[in-house]
């Protein structure tokens, strides 16, 4: 297949097409308009390939051939989905190189963590609900010695998934593995800026997901996310993006009464207690790195440790590790092996994040280290990794910045630390490190985020639930409950009573 050579330019880039299509009941179709957009590297402003400008009219096909195929696969048994997961999971794993390396040109991470954590977890989230859609038990409850009580769980139908750029094959994998899982047909729309991956995902698995089960609308939000979110063939709406398009995915779905997940944005704290010092400088040493998670993904994760809250007491030695550890982090092409951090995501977010370390130093927040462009590789978006010290009532506390930029304050005591933690508007992740046991369990209970990592920071396990508080959203991904947001109950309640009912 021509898309899984390696070419001889920059570290084995991969070749792409010159041109994708939408994927619509088993098939590339061109978009019904007939225009295409440019998909650009990050890594270098070169262009990848064109990419299907979709409309409303695309979006009526894929969810037609969606309802169409619900017909069979929504009545296909558990085993005969976990089979085709199962399949899905080792063509990824057998393309993991390649496939990594598509995802690296197209958004510009690091190389070393698309072959390290993000295709790997892909394969293991198909295989995770490969394996619990078979482990799950029915459940019958007798009523009475007359009347059983049967739960069973039928997939809601035809599901619209928009997802957003920073994880184009794992958030697509988040939402498609337990949707098909569950029984369920799906359209989705991967976002404008990384939309080569998933076609290609899908060309490798050509024959082994049956027709129309995923189909791909590719384009712009408001042209095709937004006909797919209103539309009125679609079940369910799972969201994945920013907490202001989520507000907006909400108003549509709600024309159609149909449930929505959301998966938002966030400002995660990451706390380091003063008795993270008291012990072995390893797990200082481990708490310093923990603290320079900010810059993994160059900072373009939902849960992002952007404030990073230090007792006042460790401030100033936690402090010269973590910028030492953050100066020495190496920048260059993502497609080389050493490199640790690529090239931010698109133009869009390179100018963003630059306008957000502006209004750091305008709001005074002291510039620590970094604080500006970098110049790895011509015609692309580098950023140095940036750390401010402030205050929590500054910009680049509250909002969003995505991008690798830490904002550093102290605290005194658990309580200040609690407080200025849960003082966002957000509710994703965060981060607690001490040594002390008794504080290990009952700060982060108070912490208001629906993942707290407790000595440890950016670990995504398929079989742990994740998702959001407040403002990051609702409904949660991954883990064995996700079936439940793909699926709806249906309760028989069975008689074996020869009485009459007694009212007429
Ligand atoms: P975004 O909201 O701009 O876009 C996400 C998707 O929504 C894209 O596919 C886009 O085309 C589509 N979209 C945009 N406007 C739309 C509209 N009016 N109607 C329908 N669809 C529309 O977000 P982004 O910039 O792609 O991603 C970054 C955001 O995603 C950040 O806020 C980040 O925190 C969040 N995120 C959250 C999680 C999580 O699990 N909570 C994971 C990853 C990213």
């Amino acid at each position: 297949m021509e898309t899984l050579e390696l070419v001889e330019t920059h570290a084995n880039r991969p070749k792409f097409r010159s041109h994708y299509d939408n994927y619509i009941g088993g098939k590339w179709v061109p978009p019904v308009g007939g225009e295409y957009f440019d998909n650009t590297s990050p890594v270098d402003g070169s262009l990848i390939a064109k990419m299907p400008r979709s409309k409303a009219a695309d979006v009526d096909l894929a969810v037609a051939a969606a309802q169409k195929a619900f017909e069979t696969w929504g009545k296909t048994s558990a085993t005969e989905r976990s089979k085709v997961l199962l399949q899905i999971a080792d063509v990824i794993e057998k393309n993991l190189e390649f496939l990594a390396r598509v995802e690296t040109v197209e958004n510009g991470k690091a190389l070393r963590e698309t072959m390290a954590a993000d295709m790997p977890l892909v394969v293991d989230h198909f295989r995770y609900f490969a394996g619990v859609i078979r482990a799950e038990e029915g459940s019958a409850t007798e009523l009475n010695a007359d009347t059983l009580s049967l739960i069973i769980k039928e997939p809601v139908g035809v599901v619209g998934q928009i997802i957003p750029w920073n994880f184009p094959l794992l958030m697509a994998t988040w939402k498609l593995a337990p949707a098909l899982a569950a029984g369920c047909c799906v359209v989705i729309k991967p976002a404008e800026q990384t939309p080569t991956s998933l076609a290609i995902m899908f060309e490798l698995l050509e024959g082994i997901v049956p027709a129309g089960v995923v189909n791909i609308i590719q384009g712009f939000g408001p042209e095709a996310g937004k006909p797919l979110a209103q539309h009125k063939g679609i079940n369910k709406v799972a969201f994945t993006g920013e907490t202001t398009t989520g507000r907006l995915i909400m108003q549509y779905a709600s024309e159609n009464l149909i449930p929505v997940t959301m998966e938002l944005g966030g400002k995660s704290p990451n706390i380091f207690m003063k008795s993270i010092a008291d012990h072995d400088d390893e797990f200082f040493d481990k708490c310093v790195e923990g603290a320079v998670m900010f810059a993994l993904n160059q900072g373009e994760i939902c849960t992002c440790p952007s404030r990073l809250l230090v007792h006042e007491d460790i401030y100033d030695k936690f402090m010269e590790r973590v910028i030492a550890r953050t100066k020495a982090i190496k920048l260059g092409h993502p497609l080389d092996a050493d490199t640790m951090m690529g090239a931010q995501a698109s133009n869009d977010q390179y100018e963003k994040i630059l306008s957000y370390i502006d209004i750091g130093k305008q709001e005074g927040a002291e510039v620590l280290t970094g604080g500006g462009p970098a110049d790895s590789v011509e015609g692309g978006y580098y950023i140095q990794p940036t750390i401010f010290k402030g205050n929590n009532k500054m910009r680049i506390f509250q909002e969003e910045i995505f991008g690798p930029v830490l904002s550093v304050t102290t605290f005194k005591d658990a309580d200040e630390a609690v407080a200025i933690a849960n003082d966002t508007l957000y509710g994703l992740g965060a981060g607690f490190w001490s040594r002390d046991a008794h504080e290990l369990y009952t700060i982060p209970r108070q912490i208001q985020a629906g993942r707290v990592w407790v000595n440890c920071y950016h670990d995504y396990p398929a079989h742990a639930p994740f998702g959001g508080y407040k403002k990051s959203g609702f409904g949660r991904e991954n883990h064995l409950m996700m079936l439940n947001h793909y699926r709806q109950v249906k309760n028989l309640l069975i008689s074996y009573s020869k009485n009459k009912l007694g009212f007429f």
